[in-house]
């Protein structure tokens, strides 16, 4: 069985929960990634713009004095921090602005949150010389003026959005709403592996290349498989990039390590897999952060990319089938995984993939042989300096 199905169900997840006016849309798009991932031409350009402009294929870092100092670890990083624009989210964007191009489109939007994907959109938009517009709710521009700043440098605008609770799910709302308008000549760039089909499928495919790189190099090292692959889960495109490799390795074990923000017994964290229930957001179904009532949500971590009351739908499949493990780490977990890599490997990771190495002393005292696993290095810590300063 290949997922998603036709349909753009992984089991009981994801799929297209639309109006009439959106399918049409979907469609196209469906259409088009489908045969541009038969043409040798977009491919040998996605992966000309990988490997030349974003800095592709990355290293994978063996991490020999955080793995003497956790004993049973044999830690591997792979390295998307290194990447240009210092995080996995270009790879996807680049995709995604390819996708745009051979449409025919001259217009980009998107939405974002921390800012993360806005900057990575607009990054790839002044690549292409295309327009771009970029949604974000006004309270995130107020916590992120940083990233609003550089996506102003590279040439885009960004709209405040106002309405709801200020924030991510509402810049989406609105950058649904500008794609219905503006469909001749706009393309919507969706950052990370949620939203209605295909877009979980498209942003999986554009990510999939740090675990097949990973699996190359791991068995070019190691002459085996790892035991372990983990990865932080905001809407999970890093993970599942790492993932999706391996996804036929019944021996590799995967962990997803959802953001616990202030602790899983309060309602200020964003982990939907560990606390949501099963509901429908951004045209998918998947775990949720919902209230009482079925209302979304607010999330909360100090990682602002893993702040989002969702979770893409392969992951909530990969939970229920056991495919995958997922655990939560608190905000102040996140600090001291951030100290234990800067320290024991001079790398300081953001704050999102500290969360990993909050959890790998926690595996590691359960293990009684030495087992190997690679780290999905999703990104540089230089973005959080400013909050970290205030965290320490
Ligand atoms: C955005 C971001 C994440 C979370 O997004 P995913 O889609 O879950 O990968 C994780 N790490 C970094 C560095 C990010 O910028």
């Amino acid at each position: 069985m290949k997922y998603p199905d036709k349909n753009g169900h992984f089991g009981e997840f994801g799929g297209r929960f639309l109006p009439e006016t959106l399918i049409a849309l979907h469609d196209e798009l469906e259409g088009v990634f489908k045969s541009a991932l038969k043409d040798p031409q977009f491919k040998k350009e996605f992966q000309y713009y990988l490997n030349e402009y974003a800095g592709r294929p990355t290293k994978l870092y063996y991490a020999e004095r955080l793995s003497q100092r956790l004993k049973t670890l044999k830690v591997y990083l792979k390295r998307e921090d290194l990447l240009h624009t210092g995080a996995h989210k270009i790879n996807n964007t680049l995709g995604q602005i390819l996708l745009a191009k051979r449409m025919g489109k001259t217009r980009i939007i998107a939405e974002t949150g921390a800012g993360q994907h806005g900057v990575a959109t607009a990054t790839a938009a002044a690549l292409m010389g295309l327009e771009c517009v970029i949604y974000m709710g006004e309270e995130d521009t107020r916590r992120q003026s940083l990233n609003v700043f550089r996506m102003k440098l590279l040439g885009a605008q960004v709209v405040p959005v106002t309405s709801g609770s200020r924030t991510l799910k509402d810049a989406m709302n609105e950058a649904i709403r500008d794609w219905v308008t503006n469909v001749d000549k706009t393309f919507y760039i969706i950052g990370s592996v949620a939203g209605a089909h295909p877009y979980p499928l498209i942003v999986r495919e554009f990510q999939a290349v740090i675990g097949r790189e990973a699996r190359r190099q791991f068995l070019k090292a190691e002459n085996k498989l790892p035991n372990y692959l983990i990865a932080c889960v905001g809407g999970g495109s890093n993970a599942m990039g790492l993932f999706h490799a391996f996804y036929k390795d019944k021996s590799v074990k995967m962990i997803g390590v959802e953001a616990a923000g202030h602790g899983l017994n309060t309602v200020e964290h964003s982990a939907p897999l560990a606390k949501g229930k099963i509901g429908v957001l951004h045209g998918s179904k998947s775990d949720l952060l919902q209230t009482e009532d079925g209302q979304i949500q607010v999330a909360h971590s100090v990682a602002a990319g893993l702040d989002y009351p969702g979770v893409g739908p392969e992951h909530s499949f990969y939970k229920k089938s056991g495919r995958a493990e997922y655990v939560a780490v608190e905000d102040r977990e996140a600090i001291k995984g951030l100290k234990l890599l800067s320290e024991t490997e001079g790398i300081i990771p953001a704050l999102e993939t500290a969360h990993v190495f909050a959890y790998l002393p926690k595996l590691a005292r359960k293990l009684k042989r030495q087992q190997s696993i690679i780290v999905c290095l999703s990104g540089r810590g230089d973005k959080d300096m400013e909050q970290i300063k205030e965290l320490i």
